[in-house]
Parts: C-alpha cells; sequence; structure tokens
C-alpha cells in the first residue's frame, strides 16, 4: 500500500467501517475530560469546540449524525428579521456574526448567500419601515460578504419574480441571507472534530449514566447495531440531543433546571420550473413567516408551526400540514402550486425551551444552558445559526469538572474540512473536471458539497470510471459520493446515504425508491453487506418512503404518526424511549 494510501486510511476524520471498531475500543479504555451526548449540530459543534480547546472528547450519536432537528431546517444561516421587529437586537447581531464567519472563514464551501424579496403590500409605512429594518439588518455583526438591500417598484419586483400575482404586492425590497445543506454542514463538523482528535461514533444510544457518589462520571452506551454494550467514563458529560433533552435527563435520574418543548415544522420541495423567479421570497403569515427558498433545482417552502407530543424520531407531515403551505404560498403565486407539483416533504422538530426555574443560566432568549449535576451539563433550544456559541457555552459550563482550566474556545478560527483551499480549487474546476473527464459544472457542484476534499472522492473513481458516472435514477449524484458517504462519511445505512449525505429522499419524486438497489449495492461493497442485508436494507428504505407518503395523506397528526411510526427501523437496535 502506498504510504500517501496508508495515511488517508489512517485519517483520524476518515469516519469509515475500520475506524468504527477502533472507537469502539477506545470508548471503552480511554478516560475522556468530555462525553457528548448527540449528534446534531449543537453535540457535533460542542465536540469540535472541546478538542480544539485541548480536551479528549467523545462524541455518541444514538442514530445517524444529523438524524434529528439538525437535518430537517430551512438551511438557512440567519439573523431572523422577526426578531429584528422584537427589537431583540443583540440576538440579531449574534447571528448575523455566525452568518458571516460560516461564508467567509469556518465554512465557504458549504454556506452561500442567498437573497430574498420581500414584497411590499401596504402604501406609505412599510417600505421605510422595513427599509430600516434591513439596513440594521445589512451592517449588524461586520455583514461584509452580501449584498445590501435592492428596492424595487412593483415592475422591478414583478421582473425579479414573474411567477408572483400582480395584486400580490406594489414593490418589493431584496436582502441577503445565508444557506446551507444542513445534513452536510453538521456531518462536516462532526467529522472536523475528529480531524482534531474527538471519538465520533454513530448508532452508539446513551442507555445509562454512571454515577461515583454524587456526581456523574459517565454513560453507559448501547452498539444499536449489535447490542453490545461498554461504559465510558468522563470528567463531564454534555447533553445535547434538541428534543430528547427531557428524555435523556429522567435516565440520568436527576432534575432539569429546564425543559425542552418539541414544535413541528414541515416544509415542502418543488421543481425549479413551477415558480419563475430569480430570488427566494419571504411572506407574512398570521403566525410567523413562510419562506420560498431557492434549493438547486427546486424550491423549499416552509414551514408551519405546532405542538408535537408523539413520536420524536420521526415526526410525520399531514395532509393538513401540506394543504396550509400550499395555501398560503399560492396566496402569492400567478399559477398556484397543487399536490401533483411536490417532489418531498420533510417535517422537523424545533427544541423550544419550557417551564426554566430561575437557577437557569440563561444566556440568551434563544437557548439555556445549565449545569444540571455535579458532572452533567444540559444545553438545549438556540438555533442552527449559532450552534458554534451554544458549544462554546456548553463546554464553558462543564469547565468546573474537569481536571484543569479549559483555554478558551476558538473555533471562530477553525475551518471546517474542506474549507482550506477550496476557492483555490474553484478557479481551477476546469482543469480538475477535464482531469477526470467530467463537466465543470459537476465539478463545482461537488466542490460545494466536499471543498477541497473533493481529491478524495474523485479519487475513488480511479481505476473504477463507472463510479464516476451519475446514478442512475438521481443523476445529480456520482457513485463515488456514495462510496464516499459510507466510506469516509460514516454512513451506515441506506436511509443515511438517501436521505442526509445526499437528499435524494427529498429531491426526487421517487423519493429515493428508484434508486435504492444501486446504492445499496455500492454502499454494501464498503460496508460488507450479504446479498440478504443489502434486500433488507432496500425494504426498510421502501417501507419507510411508503409510511411517509400514507401518512402525509392524513387528516391529523395522531393518524399519521400511527402510520410512519409503525415502519420498520433501519436500525433496529434503537431502545425508544430510552427512560
Ligand atoms: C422546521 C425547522 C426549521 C428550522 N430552520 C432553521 C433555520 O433555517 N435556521 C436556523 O438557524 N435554525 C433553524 N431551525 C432550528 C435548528 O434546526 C435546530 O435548533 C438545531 O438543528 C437543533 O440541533 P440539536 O443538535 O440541538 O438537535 P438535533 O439535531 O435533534 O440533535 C440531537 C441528537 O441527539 C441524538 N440522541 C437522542 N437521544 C440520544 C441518546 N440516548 N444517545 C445518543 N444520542 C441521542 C438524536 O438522535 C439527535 O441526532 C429549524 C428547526 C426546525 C424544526
Amino acid at each position: 500500500m502506498a504510504s500517501s494510501q496508508r495515511e488517508a486510511e489512517n485519517s483520524p476524520a476518515r469516519l469509515g467501517p475500520l475506524k468504527r471498531e477502533e472507537s469502539w475500543q477506545r470508548l471503552g479504555a480511554d478516560k475522556f475530560d468530555l462525553v457528548v451526548i448527540g449528534g446534531g449540530v449543537v453535540g457535533a459543534g460542542t465536540a469540535l469546540d472541546a478538542a480544539t480547546r485541548g480536551l479528549r472528547v467523545a462524541l455518541v450519536e444514538a442514530r445517524d449524525l444529523a438524524s434529528g432537528t439538525s437535518s430537517r431546517s430551512s438551511k438557512l444561516f440567519h439573523g431572523g428579521l422577526r426578531y429584528l421587529e422584537q427589537l431583540e437586537f443583540g440576538l440579531v447581531r449574534e447571528a448575523l456574526r455566525e452568518r458571516e464567519l460560516m461564508l467567509t472563514t469556518i465554512a465557504p464551501h458549504l454556506v452561500k448567500p442567498v437573497s430574498f424579496l420581500y414584497p411590499l403590500t401596504h402604501r406609505i409605512w412599510e417600505r421605510p419601515y422595513t427599509a430600516a429594518g434591513l439596513l440594521m439588518y445589512d451592517t449588524m455583526g461586520g455583514a461584509r460578504s452580501v449584498p445590501g438591500q435592492k428596492h424595487l417598484s412593483r415592475a422591478g419586483a414583478l421582473r425579479m419574480v414573474p411567477a408572483l400575482k400582480r395584486s400580490a404586492l406594489i414593490g418589493g425590497i431584496r436582502y441577503y441571507d445565508a444557506q446551507s445543506d444542513d445534513a452536510r454542514h453538521t456531518m462536516t463538523v462532526a467529522r472536523t472534530a475528529a480531524h482534531y482528535g474527538a471519538v465520533v461514533r454513530t448508532s452508539t444510544q446513551v442507555v445509562g449514566f454512571l454515577r461515583e457518589a454524587d456526581r456523574v462520571s459517565g454513560v453507559r452506551v448501547r452498539d444499536v447495531e449489535d447490542g453490545r454494550e461498554t461504559e465510558i467514563h468522563a470528567s463531564a458529560v454534555v447533553n445535547c440531543t434538541g428534543v430528547w433533552t427531557d428524555e435523556l435527563q429522567r435516565l440520568s435520574g436527576g432534575r432539569g433546571r429546564f425543559r425542552v418543548r418539541a414544535s413541528k415544522g414541515v416544509h415542502i420541495v418543488v421543481p425549479r420550473d413551477r415558480i419563475v423567479s430569480e430570488s427566494g421570497m419571504i411572506l407574512r403569515t398570521e403566525k410567523s413567516v413562510l419562506f420560498v427558498i431557492p434549493w438547486r433545482n427546486h424550491w423549499i417552502v416552509g414551514t408551519t408551526d405546532t405542538d408535537w407530543n408523539l413520536d420524536l424520531a420521526h415526526p410525520a407531515a399531514t395532509k393538513h400540514d401540506i394543504d396550509y403551505l400550499l395555501e398560503h404560498v399560492n396566496t402569492v403565486l400567478a399559477t398556484p402550486l397543487t399536490h401533483d407539483d411536490i417532489e418531498g416533504v420533510y417535517a422537523g422538530l424545533r427544541p423550544l425551551l419550557a417551564g426554566e426555574s430561575e437557577e437557569t443560566s440563561k444566556l440568551s432568549r434563544e437557548h439555556a444552558v445549565a449545569r444540571v449535576a455535579p458532572g452533567l451539563v444540559a444545553i438545549a433550544g438556540g438555533k442552527y445559526t449559532t450552534y458554534r456559541v451554544m458549544a462554546a457555552d456548553a463546554v464553558d459550563a462543564a469547565a468546573v469538572d474537569l481536571p484543569g482550566r479549559p483555554q478558551p474556545s476558538i473555533t471562530d478560527k477553525v475551518p471546517l474540512l474542506g474549507a482550506d483551499g477550496y476557492h483555490a480549487l474553484v478557479n481551477q474546476a476546469d482543469q480538475l473536471a477535464s482531469e477526470h473527464g467530467l463537466h465543470p459544472y459537476r465539478v463545482r457542484h461537488l466542490l460545494d458539497r466536499y471543498g477541497s476534499m473533493v481529491h478524495e472522492v474523485l479519487a475513488l473513481g480511479e481505476g473504477r470510471p463507472e463510479l464516476l458516472k451519475p446514478l442512475e435514477h438521481a443523476p445529480d449524484y456520482l457513485g463515488v459520493e456514495v462510496v464516499y458517504a459510507a466510506g469516509h462519511e460514516g454512513a451506515l445505512h441506506l436511509e443515511d446515504v438517501l436521505a442526509r449525505r445526499t437528499r435524494i429522499s427529498i429531491e426526487y419524486a421517487h423519493r429515493g425508491v428508484d434508486c435504492a438497489a444501486q446504492v445499496a449495492t455500492l454502499v454494501g461493497e464498503v460496508l460488507g453487506w450479504s446479498k440478504d442485508e443489502e434486500k433488507r436494507e432496500v425494504e426498510v428504505y421502501q417501507a419507510r418512503v411508503e409510511a411517509e407518503r400514507e401518512s402525509q395523506s392524513q387528516p391529523s397528526d395522531e393518524a399519521a404518526d400511527a402510520l410512519r411510526s409503525a415502519a420498520p427501523e433501519a436500525r433496529s437496535g434503537i431502545i425508544e424511549p430510552v427512560s
């Protein structure tokens, strides 16, 4: 084996089958400073924050990286125009600073500017009122990487968004925010943490807490693939489980300082040509706002906001949710969208703070962090955009339980894997394309998903040119991307690849079913699946899609949940609920 190949095999950021076994051994044998529970963006961010401060960290995720809320958001890095109206300037400034850091330093390959048209509907007061807000939005938090607001007459706005009804607006203002593929971003944060030494392991569920006298001294975990269990010993444990926060709190046996409730948000995905527009849109609704967000060859339309008390792992969208979205977006569209236009639907749960007590160290209106017991910190709430700030707060809160005083957080200076060298590669896209016999457009698409790790991805096609071909029924993706997902990005099941490493499950009307067999064969080669295992993966995935489709025709949450939660789990060893 050439030394460069050996190096790649041993790369700490390579989350493949070999690393998985090695990580299991380390979880049981090493003594950690911090164990982080939950591989959403907050847990992955906390692991990265801690590792780059010089701490020994383990990150354990029960299912897949970003399989909870962090793959189901509106995918915006945004300040939140709504908070400006509520005069929450501090929150907006903090979020806009994060947006700027992502665009420039931390993840320029993954986070991109995106424009929104704000249609004006009232004469006289609305334009100056909105303009004043947007002026702050454009200047707060050092937001220099995106263009400032642009004012448009009705004719100008209609030229930008020809899909709008003439009667839907009297003029408009275009402003900018940023967007990212949330699941890929979270996975890249986790891999970056692994690069800096964190042990990152998925399909590893926390099923108990260890105690020494009155303090939490670690966790008991179960490998949900094969049922093995082991103990992880650590000076402190951080609960980053989003909507599962209360469940883990109960498992720890202690009383929490805050509670988390779940609010469901549903999005639909429609083909790009159904809404003729050069820009996204933000529309006001009675309760909140509705976004129409450009997403590759599609639009994402969302979201709803309703209480959810059912299955936390599989929130189900109902017909009612979908009707709500269609009804609201159709109020402004000249050619209305129908159910037949929908390619994909996804539902996520917002982890909202509820029932806080006074002791809670509430660092912002959006998130809360508390040392709930000696050796145990909980953090929840917040939004995707501010995960880095939350992560730093969580590690600070755990500091009293650590043997030495940790260094201050430095993640504002730590680019994610793939960021380094990205800009140069964009300039070299044509050369890279001709070296690999690909279209430059394809290489740019890959660069926005992998950054400078694109070399690792393309290297998998050396000697196997068939892997550089598009997938038969999902031509936006190449075979090498599937192989890379299983060999480097920690994907363990077909669902991980179709729903999160790629977004085939929401980008194609077949929702991944038509390419399931081809993808399963490619994944199976890397993970060593037998033909029976390959078949089971395809069947489980088909059943998931079927259950989701059926639930989306149900009138109520209860009916939709009953259908969705009856589908088999890819991770059949998961214990739910764990307490
Ligand atoms: C519809 C919607 C739209 C949104 N849009 C935006 C947006 O555009 N911009 C923005 O900034 N924010 C947005 N948000 C908010 C944002 O998505 C969330 O705040 C964020 O993703 C929460 O991340 P998390 O890590 O706290 O939770 P999660 O991503 O849910 O991660 C928690 C993890 O813990 C794991 N876990 C649970 N139990 C265990 C156990 N026993 N052992 C091990 N692991 C366990 C779960 O499997 C899960 O992966 C949106 C949210 C929703 C619902």
